[in-house]
């Protein structure tokens, strides 16, 4: 399947030069969103996944359909102040300011072997945190999984060494 059809470029979102990859389109057909997902979970039988962790929110989106498919939980990354228990957080740069992102202390055990589900790797500033949140709690990041990676920002760089599945690049 093409998944690209299900794509659509907004161009000067969310500010002025930015080329923004709306993937809800692909959210909103049932075969494209089936599609993706099965892909996903393919990768992730390849790499014994014990839990599912997705960064707000649209790895939500495609983390639960794959933590549900597995029959393994999801673990939520989350902007500071949303969870309501103890949490570790990692701040990070961004190219104006930072960024702060969240996990509760008890959402991995030492040991389990972790996928990361997000929509897309651009800088891989987000991605980054998570590995680090996940790692410090003493889980094993196992594989990522993106559907779209932005070649140019190089956020694969960043990811040397972990087992990556990208569906779609630009
Ligand atoms: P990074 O931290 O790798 O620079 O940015 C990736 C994060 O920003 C992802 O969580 C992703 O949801 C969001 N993001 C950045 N650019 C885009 C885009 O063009 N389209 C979508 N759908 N998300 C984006």
């Amino acid at each position: 399947m093409d998944l690209k059809k299900y794509v659509a470029l907004v161009e000067d979102y969310p500010k002025p030069g930015i080329k923004f990859r709306d993937i809800t389109p692909l959210m909103g057909n049932g075969e494209a969103y089936k599609y993706a997902t099965d892909k996903v979970v393919e990768f992730a039988k390849e790499h014994n996944i014990d839990l599912v962790v997705g960064p707000e929110a649209r790895g939500f989106i495609f983390g639960c359909p794959v933590s549900y498919a597995l029959g393994v939980g999801f673990a939520p990354v989350r902007k500071p102040g949303k969870l309501p228990r103890e949490v570790i957080e990692y701040a990070y740069d961004l190219e104006y300011g930072s960024n702060v992102l969240c996990m509760h202390k008890d959402s991995v055990k030492p040991g389990q072997r972790v996928l990361i589900v997000d929509d897309l790797l651009a800088t891989g500033g987000t991605i980054e945190a998570t590995v680090k949140l996940i790692e410090e709690l003493g889980g094993v990041v196992a594989g990522l999984a993106f559907l779209i990676e932005l070649e140019d920002l190089k956020g694969k760089e960043k990811l040397e060494g972990y087992p990556v599945l990208t569906l779609m690049k630009y």
